[in-house]
């Protein structure tokens, strides 16, 4: 079977990539998201096995020791790794797989797949961004501010990416996500491996 594609989403908090995410996997078919590990504490509403595998530090560094992971980084004072096993199981059975990851994870992934699709989703200002990371208004300003110096340092890396969808209209941004990835299952090498019999048949 043809293997799937991998593609790689970073942004910044505030940026909307986790509820664009959802809606692309929901929308179409064929396509699933890692669900990666982290040694970061469980948020509320948050489900162990469905947004993260919620490992404690030991776990996480024997699982590097072992060399399970495809990449992993440090990021706000937490571990967060993608699972080698899960990642090539998915694309191995003909799915496409999105890595939700921020941008050193993204080094890594490239270094070792150059044919990874790689998309940064930007805010469409500096001033929602602020909004959005301000949330209900009750957080401190020290807080907002450090959030802000993090989503800035993440920006700083767009350029390493192939492709940046701006999440101003949130359905505008959806619908380019979902043209990066149909467009890539249209390549020739994709089409060519899904429908060789057809090609075979058409050129008799
Ligand atoms: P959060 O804790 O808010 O869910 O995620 C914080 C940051 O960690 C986000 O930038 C997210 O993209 C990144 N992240 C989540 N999972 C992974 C992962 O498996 N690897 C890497 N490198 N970054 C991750």
């Amino acid at each position: 079977m043809a293997q799937g594609t991998l593609f790689i989403v970073s942004a910044p908090s505030g940026a909307g990539k986790t509820s664009l995410v959802r809606e692309l996997i929901e929308s179409l078919d064929g396509i699933q998201v890692s669900v990666s590990h982290t040694t970061r504490e469980r948020r509320e509403g948050e489900v162990d096995g469905v947004n993260y595998h919620f490992v404690e530090v030991p776990s996480f560094e024997a699982m590097v020791e072992q060399g399970d992971f495809f990449e992993y980084a440090r990021v706000f004072d937490n571990y967060y790794g993608t699972s080698r096993s899960a990642v090539q199981a998915m694309l191995a059975a003909g799915q496409d797989v999105i890595l939700e990851i921020d941008w050193q994870g993204a080094r890594q992934v490239r270094a070792q797949l150059p044919d990874a699709v790689s998309v940064f989703i930007l805010p469409p200002s500096r001033e929602e961004l602020e909004r959005r990371l301000a949330g209900r208004g009750t957080d401190e300003h020290a807080i907002i501010a450090r959030r802000m110096r993090d989503a800035v340092d993440e920006m700083t890396h767009h350029d390493e990416y192939d492709y940046l969808v701006i999440n101003d209209d949130f359905t505008t941004a959806l619908r380019e996500l979902q043209s990066l990835v149909i467009a890539r299952r249209l390549t020739l090498e994709r089409v060519s491996e899904h429908h060789a019999p057809l090609l075979a048949a058409l050129l008799d």
